[in-house]
């Protein structure tokens, strides 16, 4: 499939005070084909939600490039910049905060398609109460307020109000983080029928690797504003190569203990650093169990080690 989504050399750096910078995303280069599903993982303090924002656009990079069918999204004016946003839709991760609460839900998701002229009248009726069915919400409850809704089913009415304008592409920012656990599967599972029956092509931001394990293509580790290995998802799976990777990986619960002997397991110290004064070299330098020297002076490149398994690291 042809390449959907491109980011080059992408660096976002926020100014916090004169002189002091936080360094939130440090230069990463990735890819998404049409129709795929790449998962973006890290920790908290990683540059993920970052990265979501900068490539729909509510942030401008302060380095490097966000190709999007071909054209640099950030240059985008006028009826390009609009067909973008209708092509182009994020979920957020907070269900409570981001919708508003003074709007019924067939107001929330009517405000989507009046702001792309989409339906009008009897027809704008109809496609709010269908919308609400595909996410599998009951027509009847158009009218009600999110406050009269689960976390669930609030994070279904986002999806619905995504959905509105009928995009290509999506970028769910922790999408299930904020839900209870016998939740998140639910939707989930949702966003992956969407996925199938659509088409549609997804950045799905996560913080652990267990939640994107079944539904993405490919995933891409982000550490400390830095990409440290993407691949296929099975690859990177079986075969974690960046020890930070490993070290998530051993986060990730594994029913069968025989197998888990196998996985390196490595357990992770101490906190991310801050991203206003990072660490020389290798970004996961002080954190990481095999530090050699040169991991201090030199900051390892990310590098394919098998096809399409690419990663950052002095080991390799
Ligand atoms: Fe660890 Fe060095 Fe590899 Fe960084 S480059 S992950 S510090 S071994």
């Amino acid at each position: 499939a042809p390449v959907l989504l491109e980011v080059r050399g992408l660096k976002k750096y926020f100014t916090i005070r004169r002189g002091l910078q936080v360094r939130a995303v440090d230069g990463i280069d990735f890819h998404i084909r049409k129709g795929e599903i790449f998962a973006l993982v890290g920790e908290s303090g990683s540059g993920k939600t970052t990265v979501g924002r900068v490539v729909i656009g509510l942030y401008h990079p302060t380095a490097g490039q966000v190709m999007f069918d071909g054209k640099d999204v950030h240059r985008l004016s006028g009826a390009e910049l609009y067909r973008f946003k209708r092509r182009a839709q994020i979920i957020f991760q907070d269900p409570y905060a981001s919708l508003d609460p003074r709007m019924t839900v067939a107001e929330i998701i009517g405000e989507a398609l009046d702001s792309h002229g989409l339906a009008h009248g009897r027809e704008r009726l109809h496609r709010i109460a269908e919308l609400l069915r595909v996410v599998g919400l009951n027509p009847e409850h158009a009218s009600r307020y999110p406050h009269e809704f689960s976390g669930g089913q609030r994070q279904r009415i986002g999806i619905a109000r995504a959905l509105a304008v009928d995009p290509e592409f999506l970028v769910a920012d922790e999408p299930i983080s904020a839900l209870d656990v016998s939740i998140q599967a639910q939707i989930v599972n949702l966003l992956a029928r969407l996925q199938a029956e659509r088409g549609l092509t997804y950045l799905f931001i996560a913080h652990d690797l267990a939640m994107v394990r079944h539904l993405s293509d490919r995933i891409g580790v982000m550490y400390l504003g830095h990409l440290v290995e993407t691949g296929p998802t099975r690859e990177v799976y079986r075969k974690p190569l960046h020890p930070y990777t490993q070290g998530l990986m051993s986060a990730v619960p594994i029913p069968d203990p025989r197998r888990e002997r196998q996985r390196h397991r490595i357990l992770m110290e101490g906190e991310i650093p801050s991203p206003i004064n990072p660490p020389s070299g290798c970004p996961f330098r002080t954190r990481c169990p095999r530090a050699e020297e040169v991991c201090a002076r030199v900051r390892p490149e990310l590098k394919p080690v098998e096809p399409g398994h690419q990663v950052a690291c002095h080991l390799y």
